[in-house]
């Protein structure tokens, strides 16, 4: 018998719960009989780092009517137009992976068939050239293109870096004037229905009890209702992405370098580092296994390769790569951490919060919860899983490095079927499909891949059919106008001081 939904329970206070809770408060009306509680400890705290966003993060803004400029200077934001990989393919290799595509379709081919076949006839250009995001992101530059600051340029995707304690704290303020209320306390007890194995209420450490009829389990890794209440069952992914640990470590940039548009992830000899500028400050971590290393190396590594001071203590964090067995599990939904985690290599984890509430909001019935709900949630989100895990495996995978175990390990472990296949298809000519709703792009392949050092061997055959002349004049001006666009775009800075300054 499906129960009505008067009140909407979330329990945590991170960027997952606050995000929930700003979008969910959108549903409160005075024409809804809804309450919607939040529930955080502060003695618990969150994990505090996650600065790095990608696309769809900006629409999640727009969604919520948020002011760009205002939210960027509340979180000392800062734009990103990619992510450069160093050291992935080989000791030395550097490549962006942009947001925004390489060039634009050419007789109804995606441009990098177009590009190699152009190749084979003597035109040397690096496909990077067709890109406006990585040519912008190499000078250091940055404009808005959507109308509103300069309309004579291409569209520039962007994400930003943000500070994640002031975002959830933005949030926060969001959701509270919206109606959410907010309890601080510890959940000590969760109470499950005797009948329905649903979960009923939470008791705090006051001894208050919350009931509800729907609870959003946003409680970070321990997974307080899916997992120590529910026991939902957790699938592990450490053979394919080995790394587990992690230690963050925030410095300031006294050399007055400015932040770059891009984050940067440096792969060292047991897993990878993390660099993401904020306005007055760099985000650093270090990602790595500890079959490898350990935390006293982790940490000399990540000292020795930061820009300037550090601003705190180093933090260290414990993984499980990873999902939940379900997301969505009886009237529990998880978010965030709670839900399973990934490393931030493509900075997926906020994303992956953003498309499960985009989910939820359009799954959700105030009339009560339904298996079909559930099973819809699950299937879903599962399926954009396993494609950012392939993802993030396709960069370990296709190393060349032999310099450590840990890359021995990486270049020869056995992957998904499905990964297999992907690589198999684009060597042989340069075929990617984008599977129902993928997040990553063709360009997102292409480019990884060919980052990677793997070499189209062939392209589409319908591209021997285009003019050579035509296409090498399309072309041209192709990168004409990129160049002219990054050549009149201001320096990434210069922006960020007129457009979003954050307080110093
Ligand atoms: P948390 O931040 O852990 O919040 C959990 C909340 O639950 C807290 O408010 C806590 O107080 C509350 N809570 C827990 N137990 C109780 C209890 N018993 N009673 C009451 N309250 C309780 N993502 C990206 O998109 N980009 C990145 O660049 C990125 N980098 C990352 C780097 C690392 C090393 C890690 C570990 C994660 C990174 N992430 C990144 C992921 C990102 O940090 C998380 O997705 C995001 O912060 C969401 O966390 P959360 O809200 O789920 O959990």
């Amino acid at each position: 018998m499906k129960v009505p939904i008067k009140h909407i329970v979330i329990v945590g206070g991170g960027t997952a719960g606050w995000m929930a809770a700003a979008a969910l408060s959108r549903l409160i009306t005075e024409r809804r009989d809804l309450r919607i509680t939040l529930v955080e400890s502060e003695a618990i705290g969150t994990v505090g780092v996650g600065e790095a966003t990608i696309p769809p993060f900006v629409d999640f803004q727009r969604l919520l009517d948020i002011d760009e400029a205002e939210m960027l200077a509340a979180v000392q934001g800062s734009f990103k137009l990619g992510i450069q990989f160093v050291n992935w393919g080989k000791l030395g290799d550097s490549y962006i992976h942009p947001f925004g595509n390489y060039g634009y379709e050419i007789g109804g081919l995606s441009f990098h068939h177009v590009w190699h076949h152009q190749k084979t006839l003597g035109d040397n250009r690096p496909i990077q050239v067709f890109n406006a995001e990585t040519m912008a992101a190499y000078f250091g530059k940055f404009a808005k293109t959507d109308g509103q600051q300069r309309d004579d340029l291409p569209p520039v995707n962007y994400a930003y870096h943000i500070n994640a304690t002031a975002y959830a704290g933005f949030l926060r303020r969001y959701a509270e004037r919206r109606g959410v209320v907010r309890q601080e306390g510890r959940v000590e007890h969760v109470a499950l229905d005797g009948e329905t194995g649903f979960v009923s209420s939470i008791r705090l450490d006051s001894g208050q009890v919350i009931a509800g009829e729907l609870f959003v389990d946003c409680s970070g890794f321990r997974g307080l209702l899916i997992e120590q209440a529910l026991e939902t069952g957790y699938e592990e992914w450490t053979h394919w992405l080995p790394c587990n640990r992690a230690v963050a470590l925030p410095c300031n940039r006294d050399d007055g370098s400015p932040p770059a548009p891009f984050t940067r992830a440096t792969a060292h000899s047991a897993g990878w580092q993390w660099q993401v500028p904020l306005q007055h400050r760099n985000g650093n971590g270090h990602v790595y296994c500890d079959a490898f290393m350990d935390a006293d190396e982790a940490t000399d590594i990540l000292l020795q390769n930061i820009a300037g001071k550090p601003t705190a203590d180093p933090n260290h964090l414990r993984f499980v790569t990873g999902r939940r067995k379900k997301f969505w599990n009886r009237n529990v939904v998880a978010l965030g951490l709670a839900s399973g985690f990934m490393e931030p290599l493509e900075s997926t984890s906020i994303h992956l919060i953003n498309t499960g509430i985009n989910k939820l909001v359009a799954l959700l019935s105030l009339d009560g919860v339904t298996q079909a709900q559930e099973d819809a949630f699950n299937r879903l989100t599962g399926k954009e899983y396993a494609r950012i895990r392939d993802f993030l495996i396709l960069h370990y995978n296709t190393t060349t490095r032999t310099d450590t175990e840990f890359w021995n390990y990486c270049r020869t472990m056995s992957v998904p079927d499905s990964l297999t296949e992907k690589v198999e298809l684009f060597k042989l000519n340069g075929q990617i499909f984008r599977e129902e709703d993928e997040l990553f792009t063709e360009t997102s392949w292409a480019a990884v891949m060919m980052g990677q050092g793997i070499q189209m061997q062939g392209h589409n055959a319908m591209a021997e059919t285009l003019d050579p002349a035509e296409t090498r004049r399309e072309l041209d001006e192709m990168e004409k106008s990129i160049r002219y666009a990054v050549q009149h775009m201001p320096g990434h800075a210069d922006f960020l001081r007129q457009y979003c300054p954050a307080p110093a």
